[in-house]
């Protein structure tokens, strides 16, 4: 059996492929233009990436922002569902998922069979997601990649004054103006943006264990962050960034063995 997930995301789009037992390769690629060009481009870059073309899946489920104009899917999940399901596969005592992708940021409450329990989102305001990080890399012209490192080079706790993405790019300007660190900066803003996404988790009810999903749990500064000010060890894995498409890869699998059983 060979099945797939795709997240069309707002700045990434991910697929998974799985055959019965197995996560047989993924990919994940910028978006692009539109969803539907995102949707098309991934999967070239799957065929390039692991060999496998996704005609050739029996199910394809299309979650994110831009499932449906994945042209090729045969049944879709919210992202938030698909999350839950491929965290709960990898990790089974996960009881709360801290996402934070490009424009977004969720948190959602699981039961021990990964139920989606409750859940909360913010995809209004720029300065609790990723992207904010994104604007606070081109203002001190370092690549999103090196957050982590420089986070780890600040020395003092500084706070940010303003909530808003753009009052906050004037800020760190006249920071960098006035002399202050890159690393004390650049560790403000995590601290900024991990408790802004902390507020939002505290009002459905924080459980251990707690994982972080999307592109921004690679960013270790963030990580540190976060277990700052949930004063507790958040989780992160490997395939933080694809979770969505694993998820939804799982239910396309459970939707193959529902048909043949
Ligand atoms: P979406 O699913 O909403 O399209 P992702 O979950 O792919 O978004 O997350 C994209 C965000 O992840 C970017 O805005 C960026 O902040 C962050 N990001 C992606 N790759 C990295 C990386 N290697 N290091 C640090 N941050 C990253």
């Amino acid at each position: 059996m060979i099945v797939a997930g795709c997240d069309i995301g707002s700045t990434t789009a991910k697929a998974v492929i799985l055959d019965d037992t197995t996560l047989l390769g993924y990919t994940i690629i910028p978006v692009e233009g539109s969803p539907k060009d995102a949707a098309m481009a991934l999967r070239y870059a799957l065929k390039e990436k692991t060999g496998f073309l996704i005609d050739e899946a029996q199910a394809v489920c299309g979650t994110g922002y831009g499932q449906k104009n994945i042209p090729y899917a045969t049944l879709y999940e919210s992202e938030i569902v698909c999350h839950a399901k491929g965290i709960h596969s990898i990790d089974s005592d996960v009881r709360t998922i801290i996402d934070i992708g490009g424009q977004d940021a969720k948190v959602c409450r699981i039961d021990a069979f990964g139920n989606v329990e409750r859940f909360v989102y913010n995809d209004k305001c720029a300065s609790g997601t990723g992207r904010f990080l994104e604007i606070t890399a081109d203002v001190i012209e370092v690549p999103i990649e090196r957050l982590g490192s420089i986070h780890e080079h600040g020395t003092k706790d500084i706070s940010l004054s303003n909530q808003c993405v753009v009052f906050a790019e004037t800020e760190i300007i006249s920071l960098l103006n006035s002399g202050e660190e890159i690393g004390n900066i650049v560790k403000g803003l995590h601290k900024a943006l991990a408790s802004r996404v902390v507020s939002l988790a505290i009002s459905i009810g924080i459980v251990p264990k707690i994982a972080f999903t999307g592109g921004v749990a690679q960013n270790f500064g963030m990580v540190k962050a976060l277990n700052e000010v949930l004063k507790t060890n958040i989780v992160i894995h490997t395939y933080c960034q694809i979770m969505g498409a694993l998820g939804a890869a799982l239910i396309a699998r459970e939707r193959v063995e529902n048909r043949v059983a």
